[in-house]
Formats: C-alpha cells, sequence, structure tokens
C-alpha cells in the first residue's frame, strides 16, 4: 500500500503556525514511507477569491520546502482539488446516501429547528432532532414541498450505540452516538458541507492517513458515519496534539497578538520583524504581520530549514533529547508512535534560538545572498547589482557575523548603502558627540592622520587612530564617538574599524569633510566646508 497523506486547509489568506505544524507532519509522514502528499482546498464556504487567499499558503508551504506531489498548480490524477470544483462527485455521494438510507431530506424550516433545540435546553436535556420533517417516501415529499417547503439533507445518525475509532495516536477512541446531531450534509442550494466533502475526498483521492488536528477528533464519527455508509473503506486516523500559547496549555491563536506581545519573546519577534518592514518602507499586510502566522517568518528572513526543526518539534520527539535535524533526519526519524497527545507550546524564544544555530551554519555565500533581496527591496541597491556592490554587501554581512540574526537584519546598516546626504542622523548622538566646541578642530586633525593612513585595513586604522589619541593627550573615546557618529549618524553598528576600511579611505574623508561642515558649529564659522 502507498502512503497517501493530504493537508486540507481552507483558504483564509495565511498560514498558522499550527497549521503548517498539521502540514509538515503530513508531509513527513508521505515522505518517510515513500508515499504522496496531496493538498487539497477546502473551498467548499468560500466567498471570497479563493486564489488570492490561497496564495499565502501555498507561498508559505513553498518556502518551507513542503511541496505537495497533487494539488494547486501541480495537478494530478484524481482531481481537481478544489473542493468547490468537486460538486458533481458530492452529489452522487449524498444521493447514493440517501438510497441506502443513511442520509434523509428533512423539509423542518430553520425555525422549526431552532424551537425543537430551545424546548431541550429549557428542559435541560440534550437536543435530539424529532425528525418531524424527515420525507421517507415520495409522498410525504410531495407534502412537504405543496406546503412551499424546501429540505435539507441529514445523516440518519444512530440514536444508541457506539462506535470506536482507532486512532494512530490516541489509541482507541470511543464515541456515543447519542451525542451526536443529525448533521446536515446538503444545504437546500445543492451546496455539501465540510464533513461529506472531506469524507467522500479522503475516499476518491486514496488517502491512507488522515493526519490532522486535535480539533477533528469530534468529527471523526461523522466522517466515519458516511464513509461507511457509502461502503468506503477506512482511512488511519492520526489526531496531533493542538500547538498551544507560549507556556500554556490554551490553543494559539491569531487574534490574541495583544496577549502574545506581553511575552517578552513575542515582542522581540515582532519588534526584529517591525524593523525590518520599517526600513523596507513596505507596507506589509497586518494579517500577516504577526509571529502566528508563516509568512512572518519568511518576510523578515528567517531559515526555513529552522523553522521546519522547530516545527517538527511541536508535538514530535525522537527520544526527548534530540532537537537539531537536517531535514533529511527528520524524514527519516519521523513517525506517529512519537507524536505525543498533549498540546505543544508554542515557544518563540526558542524559535529563535534555532535560528541563530542555523544561521551559523550557513556559509559567507548563503548569507549575502539572502540579504540581496533585502536591500534591493529598500531600494538601496540595484536589482542586479556590480560586483563591487556586491562586494560590500560581502563584508558587511561578514563583519556583522551573529548579528545578523535574520536575513533582515541586514537593514540594520545602512550606513554602507544609503547615500550619505541622505543617512538618518540621531539627534542625541549629533547632539552629544558633534557639537562640543573643539570637535571641529578634532575633526580637521583626524581627516589629517586619516589621510596619511595607507593600507586601509582594520589593524592599520585601529593603529593610527590610537597613536592620534596618544598624541593629542586625548581618550580613546573621545576621538571614536565623533568619528562615528560623522561616518554612520549612530552610535551603534560595526566595529568603527572595520566600517572604516568597508567604507574606503576616499568615502571616509569626504564623510568627515562634511560633518564636521554639517554639524560642528566652529566648523561652519571658519567657513571650511566638506569634502563634497
Ligand atoms: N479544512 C479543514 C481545516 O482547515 C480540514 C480538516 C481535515 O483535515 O479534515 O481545518
Amino acid at each position: 500500500m502507498t502512503v497517501r497523506t493530504r493537508f486540507a486547509p481552507s483558504p483564509t489568506g495565511y498560514l498558522h503556525i499550527g497549521g503548517v505544524r498539521t502540514a509538515l507532519f503530513c508531509w513527513l509522514f508521505a515522505r518517510r514511507h515513500g508515499g504522496q502528499f496531496l493538498l487539497r482546498i477546502d473551498d467548499t464556504d468560500q466567498e471570497r477569491n479563493v486564489q488570492e487567499a490561497l496564495q499565502p499558503i501555498l507561498d508559505g508551504l513553498r518556502w518551507l520546502g513542503i511541496d505537495w506531489d497533487e494539488g494547486p498548480e501541480v495537478g494530478g490524477p484524481v482531481g481537481p482539488y478544489y473542493q468547490s470544483q468537486r460538486g458533481d462527485i458530492y452529489a452522487a455521494a449524498v444521493k447514493a446516501m440517501l438510497a441506502a438510507g443513511h442520509a434523509y431530506k428533512d423539509f423542518a424550516t430553520p425555525e422549526e429547528v431552532q424551537a425543537e433545540r430551545q424546548a431541550a435546553q429549557a428542559e435541560r436535556r440534550s437536543f435530539v432532532y424529532s425528525r418531524r420533517f424527515m420525507a421517507e417516501t415520495p409522498e410525504d415529499e410531495a407534502r412537504f414541498r405543496a406546503q412551499g417547503r424546501s429540505c435539507v439533507v441529514r445523516l440518519k445518525i444512530p440514536r444508541e450505540g457506539k462506535l470506536v475509532v482507532h486512532d494512530l495516536i490516541r489509541g482507541d477512541v470511543e464515541f456515543d452516538w447519542n451525542q451526536e446531531q443529525d448533521h446536515v450534509i446538503q444545504r437546500s442550494d445543492g451546496s455539501v458541507l465540510y464533513h461529506l466533502a472531506s469524507a467522500v475526498d479522503d475516499h476518491e483521492m486514496g488517502i491512507t492517513h488522515v493526519i490532522r488536528a486535535e480539533e477533528h477528533l469530534s468529527n471523526t464519527p461523522r466522517q466515519v458515519f458516511i464513509l461507511q455508509a457509502l461502503g468506503y473503506e477506512l482511512p488511519q486516523f492520526a489526531h496531533l496534539p493542538f500547538v498551544a500559547e507560549p507556556g500554556s496549555k490554551t490553543k494559539l491563536s491569531k487574534r490574541k497578538l495583544d496577549k502574545y506581545l506581553k511575552n517578552r519573546d513575542f515582542a522581540q519577534l515582532m519588534e526584529l520583524g517591525r524593523g525590518i518592514a520599517r526600513r523596507i518602507g513596505c507596507t506589509i499586510s497586518e494579517d500577516l504581520f504577526n509571529p502566528v502566522v508563516v509568512d512572518f517568518y519568511r518576510i523578515v528572513g528567517f531559515v526555513p530549514e529552522a523553522v521546519v526543526n522547530y516545527l517538527a518539534l511541536l508535538g514530535w520527539s525522537l527520544d526527548d533529547r534530540t532537537e537539531h535535524f537536517t531535514r533529511r533526519e527528520l524524514i527519516e526519524a519521523f513517525s506517529l508512535e512519537r507524536v505525543n497527545k498533549a498540546p505543544a507550546a508554542f515557544d518563540p524564544k526558542k524559535l529563535l534560538a534555532f535560528q541563530l544555530r542555523h544561521v551559523q551554519q550557513l556559509s559567507l555565500e548563503e548569507r549575502t545572498a539572502a540579504a540581496m533581496p533585502y536591500l534591493e527591496q529598500a531600494g538601496w541597491i540595484a536589482p542586479t547589482p556590480a560586483p563591487e556592490v556586491k562586494a560590500i554587501v560581502t563584508r558587511v554581512v561578514k563583519a556583522a557575523g551573529e548579528r545578523l540574526r535574520v536575513a533582515g537584519d541586514i537593514l540594520n546598516y545602512p550606513e554602507f548603502f544609503v547615500p550619505y546626504e541622505r543617512l538618518e542622523f540621531e539627534v542625541k548622538a549629533v547632539e552629544k558627540h558633534l557639537k562640543a566646541a573643539d570637535t571641529a578642530t578634532l575633526l580637521a586633525r583626524l581627516i589629517e592622520a586619516i589621510a596619511g593612513v595607507d593600507s586601509f585595513t582594520p589593524p592599520a586604522l585601529e593603529a593610527a587612530v590610537h597613536s592620534f589619541v596618544e598624541h593629542e593627550g586625548i581618550k580613546i573615546g573621545e576621538a571614536i564617538h565623533p568619528l562615528r557618529v560623522a561616518l554612520t549618524g549612530r552610535t551603534v553598528g560595526l566595529g568603527l574599524f572595520e566600517t572604516m576600511a568597508i567604507l574606503g579611505k576616499d568615502e571616509v574623508l569626504a564623510r568627515l569633510g562634511q560633518a564636521r561642515h554639517r554639524f560642528c558649529e566652529s566648523g561652519r564659522e571658519n567657513g571650511e566646508g566638506g569634502t563634497r
């Protein structure tokens, strides 16, 4: 038997951490067993443009390397893979269920059903529909229709007995039929509902293992009922534990961003993302800009392998110890037996730690390649930059080292890419380090000293500045801070000498001259201008 799994998102326009964890487990299981992974779009309830809402989901999966063998944009032998396009298949299934007596046409109005429900509530008993408007014969149907009624199709759920479903993670799970309702499977307009569509598709698409989130466990008896009513073989079921909020057992939700931001680690992730967004000048849709949404990680420049590695541990472990896996290792090691029943808490701090570890494993070339698109998007470099520009990016990436936690962090270094005139200067830094009475003189002398440095390397520059301060009888900070602010507009950044070496001698001298003219009072009074 070839294993076939499926991920069946409803196109809501974003891929949630919990959702992608489900997709990853389905994918890992299929890959582990040399089977197929299908992507099916559960869009029976969609009013909005499906393709538009679907794109972020497809992009997110592709970015993470969760590729599908059959599905949207790929096709396959048992398509279409959009439920909205499979109406005929569902209609035939509904007809077969009616013919076999496992479903019935119900002519009650919603108000009549609601009244029964309220009566049950008032009497404190559980609601069981009376089937008062069930059409058992063509005559019933004709009579109801003559009354101007229309019908839905309901499942004819047994009123007693139990169903035992074997779950690969939870073992045997028992359901009492009397806890179930006669669920509607087809509306009066002929459209079908999730349970019917899902069960029929799982059969039609040859799904062998239905691996999905725990919240669907309660749907399983209805779907098993449908599958059995149609005489179909049951797939195996595996319900994954839900992904919980940081440090808790409550389900992670996209809507609670405000609450999560009280969590320091979440707040840190968001701050990182916001900084990047600000610099790109891009208005990332608020919908995606949330660390519960996978696009967030793509946008700020996480390494997909790091995210995959972390997600794999949300509910699965090899031995409760090993944490770092390559994709190949995950495929080889993954098994449903090692999936937990308990909720798996999402820990943003840990995800960031995985990211840092993965970044360290990338080559300088890979890290540079990852940074380039951000610089391009910010308009700081051209789409196909000259080799000299690329060389500068490489030097900045190298010098930044671990300070580049994510690729988008490259935008923390505008001083190397934005023309000097357009750099933002921190007002406080300028006040503190460039406005002192004697700074104009200091900068003039520094220009002189630096002009005499022939090999513009960090050690040579360091030696030159050290001998300068010794000669002037000042403290090192008195030279270093004004230099840094004059060159970059800020008090933080890469090592000063590294910064100077990357900028190059001409640029450094030009900037110092210009800063002196622009910021230092006495520099202007003397009428001495910058060098450009
Ligand atoms: N469309 C459902 C969801 O998004 C899929 C449920 C299932 O896997 O059966 O939750």
